[in-house]
């Protein structure tokens, strides 16, 4: 695999707003060497054994993302160090960041999770459950979290129409909250979808974080 030039092409389509989070998931250390040497600082993780020893030997600058379906036992091994966490499906998993990270004497910045997919295994708040719980305003009371923005993931189909309409409905739910729950609180900005299949289309629709993977390191 050329990690450089799959890199240098995937930049080519990519914005300037938009930023390339690199997932490295059971990819190598030195793979992941040969995409920091070209400049890239952020990497995604799914498990996290694999991204806390990854953080352990890898370079110190690197912004580490979680990107999997956190368990709220391992929560503590990550909120050291974590810079952005994506996948966030409860209001539960929220209190409980916010727990370790009290601790920690850190504020963690989060994303909550959309299932905008039509696939039952897919994990995320639906667009009431969203509208519900940042109603409540619960949230507020949560001094350690910093909610960053919303995450969704797209069916796995060929049929980039479909895609194309999820990325939109979380554009849409993601403007409709950020007006109503977030006013002028501009850290409350990031739209998380995309990843090697259709970046580009959810670029298009408004992502301002890709989560790239085989398309650079190859397939796992
Ligand atoms: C693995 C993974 C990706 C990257 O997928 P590719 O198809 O390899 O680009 C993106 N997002 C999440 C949540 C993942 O688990």
């Amino acid at each position: 695999m050329d990690i450089k030039n799959n890199l240098k092409t995937i930049k080519q389509h990519i914005q300037d707003h938009v930023k390339l989070v690199c997932v490295s998931k059971f990819h190598s250390n030195d793979a992941i060497q040969e995409a920091y040497q070209t400049g890239e600082r952020i990497f995604g993780e799914s498990k996290v054994q694999e991204l806390c020893g990854k953080y352990e030997s890898l370079p110190k600058d690197i912004s580490w993302h979680f990107i999997g379906h956190l368990q709220t036992n391992k929560i503590k091994y990550i909120v050291p160090f974590v810079s952005l966490i994506h996948g966030v499906d409860s209001y539960k998993l929220l209190t409980e960041i916010n727990k370790y990270a009290e601790k920690q004497n850190r504020k963690i910045n989060c994303l909550l999770q959309v299932h905008i997919a039509q696939e039952e295994t897919k994990f995320g708040f639906s667009a009431t459950e969203l509208q519900e719980t940042l109603a409540s305003g619960e949230w507020r009371k949560l001094h350690h979290i910093q909610l960053c923005g919303l995450m969704g993931m797209a069916t796995y189909t060929e049929n980039k129409d479909q895609v194309r309409c999820e990325f939109r409905s979380l554009k849409s739910l993601f403007d409709k909250v950020k007006q109503d729950y977030f006013g002028d609180e501009s850290q409350f900005c990031e739209i998380s979808m995309g990843m090697s299949d259709d970046y580009r289309i959810a670029i298009e629709e408004g992502s301002t974080l890709v989560r790239v993977g085989s398309s650079i390191f190859g397939n796992r």
